[in-house]
């Protein structure tokens, strides 16, 4: 094996995103982990732009990609652009080119898949030939002169077998006979993912590549491009992809992007919980503490099974979480004036921030009245006056329902639903004990009155 980074060195990770599209919650996940891993060790976490397909990356999906980042808390201690970089992946390119291991090709897509399959119909694996590796200085010049222009290929070493303990998969191993050499640069002179990726691991001190499990064998290659370039390889961890409830990776799923979730009420801690555990046999706890949740993560917890997203249970967690949303966080997002007792009283009834305004709106009035039979409204009435004559000073609502309780002789439903629904024109709702201060002595007398009136 390689040499690998030791336990006690300044952890650093990396995002990768390629800016051609939206961040999905499979992405936001592995940026997530990424992120939780650099926090658990006080180390850092970078964003990467892996932006060398000039064609489909977009600047607005960089903006993008930083923006929900934002959103969701995890903030970069710093940011590369790979179109920034072309001047060391040259330097770094020139120095394999010196070593030999890098090489000029000349076949095309269609001579390869020929090849391909030539090696196929013969029940062989379709392992690139080397063909080119014969071609003498001559060959060269004289393709140069026809107009050829190469691609270039990394040279694997088929010597020495690829392992790597990788943090979730456990013990990894290649034989670098059974792989292609991959191409690392196209004849224009473009950069495949490969080599840049890690050029830019080594520059950046990476310590901890954490990707999907998509990544397996590039790592593999990759592992010989470290050595390659004289640099220790870092640690590898390849997570089991995110897949949809109805158990295969779902378009919705892979669609799902933070302005969806954002626009259906999905708070970023509701998020930030779920993806945090998703995947490990771990329950998800809907705390507001991102630092607690880096405390306890822990990549030996992840299995090797594709890990369930169930939007329903993102909603659930949602809710939990917005049950425990302080003032201050939300405040903001709230109609005007509504304070914080009445975020407080209101909050354990909602799924969403959005719905706050259904209840203020409950507090505020006016409510539409129900109507009631004779006895009822005569028991409203009674209410509006006993709440009137109340001295409105500490817990008015268990002081109102007790005396009503008295006087008639009501008890449970009938006592208490004939208020909540003359109050708030609701059968169900938040505690009333919280509510009807909110709502105010005179305006909850009116509300009776008007109830009573029918
Ligand atoms: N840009 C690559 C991707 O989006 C990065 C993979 C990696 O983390 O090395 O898949």
């Amino acid at each position: 094996m390689h040499p690998t980074h030791g336990m006690n060195e300044f952890v650093t990770t990396r995002f990768a995103p390629s800016p051609t599209g939206l961040l999905h919650v499979g992405n936001v996940r592995t940026a997530l982990h990424n992120w939780l891993l650099a926090k658990k060790a006080g180390g850092r976490f970078l964003l990467r732009i892996d932006d060398t397909d000039a064609e489909r990356s977009r600047e607005e999906y960089v903006a993008a990609i930083r923006a929900d980042l934002a959103w969701l808390g995890l903030v970069p201690d710093g940011e590369e652009r790979q179109s920034a970089r072309g001047d060391l992946y040259e330097r770094e390119f020139a120095a394999l080119v010196a070593q030999g291991r890098v090489y000029r090709c000349y076949e095309t897509a269609q001579e390869l898949d020929l090849k391909r399959k030539v090696l196929l119909g013969r029940g062989l694996p379709p392992i690139y030939d080397r063909a080119a590796l014969a071609l003498s200085e001559a060959d060269h010049a004289a393709l140069a002169d026809a107009g050829e222009k190469p691609h270039w290929r990394f040279l694997l070493d088929r010597d020495s077998a690829i392992e790597w303990l990788d943090g979730i998969r456990g013990p990894q191993h290649f034989d670098p006979r059974q792989m292609s050499d991959p191409v690392v640069r196209r004849a224009d002179g473009s950069w495949l993912y490969m080599l840049p990726s890690v050029i830019d691991d080594v520059a950046m001190g990476v310590t901890d590549v954490l990707r999907g499990e998509d990544h397996v064998s590039n790592t593999a290659a990759q592992v010989q491009m470290f050595a390659a370039l004289g640099a220790p390889a870092p640690r590898f961890a390849h997570e089991a992809l995110l897949v949809g409830t109805e158990g295969k990776l779902s378009k919705r799923l892979g669609s799902l992007g933070m302005a969806d979730l954002r626009a259906a009420g999905i708070e970023p801690e509701a998020l930030v919980a779920l993806l945090a555990r998703l995947g490990t046999s771990d329950p998800v706890d809907p705390s507001l503490d991102a630092d607690a949740l880096a405390a306890s993560f822990d990549l030996s917890r992840f299995g090797r099974a594709p890990a369930r997203f169930d939007e329903a249970e993102l909603h659930r967690i949602n809710a939990a979480v917005v049950h425990r949303l302080p003032y201050a966080r939300v405040a903001h997002l709230l109609p005007a004036g509504m304070s914080e007792a009445a975020w407080e009283a209101i909050r354990p009834n909602l799924a969403h921030i959005g719905e706050a305004a259904e209840w203020w709106q409950v507090v505020t009035g006016p409510v539409e009245q129900a109507d009631f039979d004779d006895e009822t409204r005569g028991y409203l009435e009674l209410a509006a006056d006993t709440l009137a004559a109340m001295q409105w000073t500490g817990d008015c609502w268990h002081e109102l329902t007790g005396e009503l309780k008295q006087a008639t002789g009501r008890k449970g439903k009938a006592l208490f639903l004939p208020l909540r629904q003359a109050l708030t024109a609701r059968d169900h709702g938040p505690d009333m004990g919280a509510l009807l201060p909110l709502i105010g002595q005179d305006t909850a007398a009116a509300r009776l009155r008007a109830a009573a009136a029918g």
